[in-house]
Formats: C-alpha cells, structure tokens, sequence
C-alpha cells in the first residue's frame, strides 16, 4: 500500500522521497501521512528484532516509494559504529521507571537517532527525484539539532549545512560542540535573538519565493533537518516500538499490555513520533508531554488555547526552550479532522495575534495526551532524589521528563510501566547536572572540570563527543541579527 504525503495547510499530495527533499511544502504547512500505517506483525516478533532490522520494518511502512535495498543501505549506513552500543536505544530501570537512552550516538543528544539518518534518506530522495541542484540544509537549532546535522550532513557530497543557534540561548558544550564542527561544506552562524526568532526566519525563507528562485538559479535547492522534516519523525517512531519490544523481550510486561510514554517535549516531534507509534497499533495508554517552565503546551492542554504571548525564559533545559512549537501543528490538523484549511486558519490566528483557541470537540481527541510541567527547582530535585536513591545519573531535559512523570503517576495512581524518553546524554549539560546533584561541588569550576566531577560521580565514562572538543580548534565565529539571515544564507553560498 502506497503512502503519500499531504501537507497540513493544503490539498497537494506528493511522495515520501518529495517530502523528505523538500522539507516543508510551499503553502508553509508540514508534509503528514494521508494514512498511518498499522503495525502487523505480532509484537512477539518485532521483539525479536535487532534495531536494524525494527527500523526496516517501520520506517518502511511509510516510505514506500523507497525500494527494499535502498531503505536497508540508509539504515545500515546510519546504525553502525557512531553509537557506542549495538543496542543503539538500551532501556535502563530505575526507581520504577524506564529510561530509553537515545543519546549513545555520536553527539550525545537523541537528535543523532534520526539525524544520522536523514542524510541517507535525503540523498537517496535526491537520487530518486532527478534533482540535479546542491540541496541546501537550513537548520535552526536551540541547541542538539545544529551539531547532530553537521554530523551527519558533514562532507556527504551534493550537500551544504547552515545552522542558526540562539547566541545565548544554548549551553557552553553545547556551543563548543557547534563551533568546533568540521566539514568544508558545514557553516555555522549565531544569532542575535532566540530559537523561535531563528527558526521562524528559517522557515521565512522556506517560503521566499524570490529567493528561491535566486538560490535555484545558482543550482541550490533549501530543505530542512529540522523536525519539521517528515524524515526526522518516522526514524523516530522507531525506538518507541523498539523500547516496548525491549520490555516485552526482558518479560516486564505482557503481549499487548499498555504502557505510558514520557517525553521532554520542545517543538514537539519526540512526541509526535510517539503519538504516532500509538496510532499504528503499538500498545500505549498516556503520552505525558513535559514543559519546562515555558510551559505554553503544558496550558495548552488544560486549556485548548495556544498562546506564545508571553516571556522566554532561559533554562537549564535549553533544548526546550521554545514558545512555537512547530510539530503540534501536526497534531492539530489531525485532531481538527485532516482538514487543512481548518488547520491553515489556526496557524494563520497564531502569526498574527500570537494566539488560538481550539474547539471542544478537537479537545475531546486529545486524551491521549497528559500535558505538565516542571520548574528549575523540581527539576533538579528529582535529578537528585533519583541519583541518591539509585546513583543514576540523568540529565537537565531528562531530568523535566522525570518530575513530570512522578507528578502524573502521583496525581492519578496510574501504575502502568512507563517509558521515559532520555534526551540527552548528562556529560552535555554537566554544569546543571552537578549542580543539581552536588551543589557544593560547583563554585570555581570550569565546565571540562565539572565534566570531571560528573565522571567520579556517575561511574561512567565520559563519551567522545566531550573528549574530542577538550582539544578541538573553533572553526566558525559568525554572529548576525536575525533581519540579516538571508544575506548571510546568499554570502555563504556565494550567490550576489
Ligand atoms: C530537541 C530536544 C528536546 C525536545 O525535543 P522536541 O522534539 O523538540 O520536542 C528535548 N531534549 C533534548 C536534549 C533535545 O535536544
């Protein structure tokens, strides 16, 4: 059965491969599946499954215009040796919950699941459509996205990668991380302003159609690894089922038994991919979204009214920093029953007055969903509560997952087995991460000495992404305003 692609704002239809390419469709909606397709098989098999071979088994549900071995070779050539376990997701019990740790690739955060990834499938989608243009990747990132890509787009031919990071708005690793990339062919750029400024003028310039045209002249084409790319969110759909097999398979719950999923939620495709894993059949009963303390989703929730209208505010989970998130329009056009001019009119509300309000009967479709969120100071408690009584050691976005979750379960005496999604590897936040977990070890520190500290205390080894940027020389310096984007996009690519 064929899937195709429809955007949420309009009535095109286009393939996997076209909407992997493209990124986001012109009309500025985000490419859906016209239908999700079911999972088959009994989950006793897929439990069976190496990662590898789930990943087939999923991914090529939806992107059916890619054949057999073309899918095999992306995936082979994404789940190799970057990850420093051949579990590539292992599941890690502690204090009642399960831990999915998606940040054993090869920059530490769960973005290098899918990222690494998306260039496989993006050049094969070039290969498949004829494009003859140098595929542009224009990327905003509020901190993991940015590095991820570089790494997986870094000197793979018929490719140049821009990322925009907030120039304050992401952690000192995490900047170094960035700064620090190689590859001829990857540029980095930090802005004046913060991720919904960059990202809202990346998207601007999805949309520019003079633009477009100028770039296309000089044989270049824009597309997106943000995950408003349909090829970030189907790899991510992966290791949900992935993580119920591994239960299944270690005999902590039963064929079909349902489970919750706890996601530490930005721009909302984590959660989306797992809301999607529920739709082809997998086996949840809760999807818990967890804010930080920009907790718009959290209201949204409560409420039904989206409303950005309010103060940013930098955390210490950087990577959830955001007041639009993008995916959720996803969602939206789902639950206001696929219809895309419904859709459309919301998003439209939301550029103008900053705010809408859905109605009763798409909330009633949201019950799927629990929507909560943690401050700083609950946050780093439950980081502490759960090292002393365990020694394991989550990090700052993992850690929100983790309050909210024991919020929920306390709330309701829901006694499912719960999945939480852990983000990010501790050694990328270690500043917050000592912080939270040996306040008096703090004061005076460099952040390669509190990476030190974190070693004595978790017991576990420091990865390579934070061993190799001790040494590594800084390759990019440029700062722009954020009005000034598109000319820094045009310098880059030499077009005048
Ligand atoms: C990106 C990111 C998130 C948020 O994921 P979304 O898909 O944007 O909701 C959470 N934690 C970490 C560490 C991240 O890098």
């Amino acid at each position: 059965m064929e899937i195709r692609y429809t955007s949420t704002r309009s009535n095109i239809e286009v393939t996997a491969s076209q909407a992997i390419l493209k990124g986001l469709s012109d009309d500025g909606g985000l490419f859906v599946p016209t239908q999700i397709p079911r999972l088959t098989e009994p989950l006793s098999e897929l439990a069976a499954m190496s990662y590898k071979e789930l990943a087939y088994t999923v991914m090529s549900k939806f992107l059916t215009d890619f054949t057999e071995e073309e899918l095999r070779s992306c995936i082979e050539g994404a789940y190799d040796e970057k990850f420093d376990t051949p579990a590539i997701a292992p599941l890690r019990e502690a204090d009642g919950a399960y831990y999915l740790e998606l940040f054993h690739g090869s920059t530490i955060a769960f973005k290098d699941m899918a990222l690494s990834i998306l260039p496989y499938l993006m050049t094969t989608a070039a290969k498949k459509n004829g494009t003859d243009k140098k595929i542009v990747i224009l990327t905003a990132t509020s901190g993991d996205t940015g590095k991820a890509a570089m790494a997986g787009f870094a000197d793979v031919p018929g490719t140049e990668i821009i990322v925009f990071y907030p120039k304050d708005g992401v952690s000192n690793i995490q900047e170094k991380q960035m700064v620090t990339q190689r590859g001829a062919n990857t540029h980095v750029v930090a802005i004046r302003g913060n991720f919904d400024d960059a990202q809202t003028a990346v998207k601007k310039m999805f949309n520019d159609r003079a633009m477009n045209e100028r770039i296309g002249e000089a044989g270049y084409q824009f597309s997106s690894a943000n995950s408003i790319n349909i090829g970030r969110l189907v790899p991510q759909i992966v290791y949900y089922v992935y993580a119920y097999a591994q239960l299944l398979k270690d005999g902590k719950i039963r064929e079909g038994e349902e489970i919750n999923i706890t996601v530490p939620t930005g721009n909302f495709g984590n959660i989306l991919a797992a809301y999607y894993a529920k739709l082809m059949g997998l086996p949840v009963k809760k999807l818990i979204c967890a804010s930080n303390i920009n907790k718009v989703l959290a209201d949204f929730f409560e409420t039904g009214d989206y409303d950005r209208k309010r103060e940013f505010i930098l955390t210490s989970s950087p990577s959830m920093d955001i007041l639009i998130s993008s995916n959720l329009e996803r969602l939206i056009y789902r639950i206001a029953g696929n219809d895309a001019k419904a859709c459309a009119a919301f998003m439209s509300e939301l550029s103008g007055t900053g705010e809408y309000k859905i109605t009763d009967a798409m909330r009633a479709s949201l019950s799927d969903f629990f929507g909560g969120f943690a401050t700083e100071e609950e946050n780093f408690a439950g980081i502490r509560a759960l090292y002393e009584k365990t020694g394991y050691v989550i990090d700052t976005h993992t850690g929100i997952g983790n309050a909210v979750y024991r919020r929920y379960a306390e709330l309701t005496g829901d006694t499912a087995k719960t999945v939480i999604a852990s983000t990010a590897s501790p050694y990328k936040f270690a500043v917050s991460v000592v912080g939270a977990i040996a306040p008096d070890r703090v004061s005076g520190k460099s952040d390669f000495e509190l990476i030190d500290e974190l070693r004595a205390l978790s017991g576990t080894p420091e990865p390579a992404a934070i061993t190799d940027i001790r040494t590594a020389p800084v390759r990019h310096q440029t700062v722009s305003d954020v009005a000034d984007m598109p000319s820094v996009v045009l310098d880059i690519l030499g077009v005048r």
